[in-house]
């Protein structure tokens, strides 16, 4: 039985790893690692320090699919939706650009890493957080995985899905397997940068405004405002409310090698100019998300970029086609095409 190792407990790894199960259940035993205490990646769902059950999206808010995508990926769209993980987002977006006619929107109202732990939990996989990988060498034709703490383990196959950037970090001499070529589309892709920041507030708090989500327009650090639990359709006289702002990627890029710390009051003093008289929330968590979005994503390997064939070491990602739910899932059927036809 082949041992596989998918870094990274996002959308594209916990898909590859169902997607995995489901095609060659009893020929893999898959693991997987992340380094976050908890699964989603930038579908994140934080919680409130104060208040467990106040949650926010963090990252990505709603799952827009086009007619093309929600036609060709239609078996993945029924199977969140009969499982109550996607519903139709149905509260009030200002300012939204659309970007194709006909386009369906959705959110997930258990916040939106269900979708990824939906994946996982399909997926049977042994999955540890708190793992960071740090080297992958080739040693007597498996990959010798390490990771912070200095353990090693072998295996028959990787999957690298963190941002390329962030492939380009590891070490060990897998790297000198890579050809120039791929180097080159490797560090040619892209990524924007925003700081995320969570407001949570205790049951019964009022967000008085028209809106659940609002695109901002005319201020230089907050792009996007989402009031979490409205946006989800929670009920709202119970729901502990949750206040999401999105900065701009000027402000982000302007701000990225600051402390977190020091970069959330300018956020607040923003948003006071925003919003003015927001109550004052019972926790905060901002979050710096230095790989936002990809702005150009590698050439030419749609979906997947094979670094070695034998063993098999692979990456995939939005970095290899779009940052959304489909270039997700994309890149984890691609993915999977590879492990099959290696495997
Ligand atoms: C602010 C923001 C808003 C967004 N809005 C939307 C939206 O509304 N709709 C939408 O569809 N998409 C949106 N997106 C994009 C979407 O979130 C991403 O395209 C998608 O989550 C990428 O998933 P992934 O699995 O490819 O990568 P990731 O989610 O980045 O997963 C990679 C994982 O690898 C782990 N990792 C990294 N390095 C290591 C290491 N060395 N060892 C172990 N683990 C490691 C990370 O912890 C992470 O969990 C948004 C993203 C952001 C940041």
């Amino acid at each position: 039985m082949s041992r596989v190792l998918i870094v990274g407990a996002g959308l594209t790894g916990s898909l590859c790893a169902c997607l995995l199960r489901r095609e060659l259940a009893n020929n893999v035993h898959i693991v997987l690692w992340d380094k976050a205490r908890g699964a989603g990646g930038r579908m994140a769902t934080s919680r409130s320090t104060n208040d467990s059950v106040c949650t926010a999206d963090l990252g990505a808010q709603y799952i827009t699919a086009t007619p093309y995508y929600f036609q060709k990926h239609q078996s993945f769209y029924e199977e969140l939706l009969t499982h109550n993980i996607l519903k139709p987002l149905t509260a009030t977006v200002e300012g939204m650009l659309i970007k194709e006619e006909g386009s369906l929107n959705f959110v997930s109202p258990c916040g939106v890493s269900s979708i990824v732990r939906h994946y996982l939990k399909e997926s049977a996989a042994e999955v540890f957080y708190n793992y960071h990988v740090t080297h992958i060498n080739l040693k007597n034709n498996k990959w010798e995985v390490y990771r912070k703490g200095s353990i090693l383990e072998y295996f028959d196959a990787v999957v690298l899905t963190m941002p390329v950037p962030q492939i380009l970090h590891l070490q060990g001499n897998f790297l000198q397997l890579i050809d120039e070529t791929q180097k080159l589309k490797l560090e040619a892709g892209s990524y924007s940068s925003r700081y995320a920041l969570g407001l949570f507030y205790k049951a019964g708090v009022q967000i008085d405004v028209p809106w659940a989500v609002k695109y901002i327009t005319n201020n230089p650090c907050i792009r996007f405002i989402s009031i979490d639990n409205k946006k989800r359709n929670l009920d709202l006289s119970s729901a502990e409310p949750a206040v999401v702002v999105h900065t701009s990627v000027s402000f982000g890029a302007e701000h990225l090698e600051k402390a977190k710390e020091d970069v959330e009051p300018l956020i607040l003093e923003e948003l006071e100019k925003v919003l003015p008289g927001l109550p004052k929330p019972s926790s905060t968590k901002c979050q710096k998300w230095r790989y936002s979005q990809v702005t150009q994503p590698v050439q030419d390997c749609p979906g997947q970029m094979t670094l070695h064939e034998e063993p098999l070491l692979v990456c995939g990602g939005d970095g290899f086609t779009h940052s959304s739910f489909d270039g997700c899932i994309k890149s984890a059927l691609r993915v999977l095409e590879v492990l099959k036809s290696n495997l």
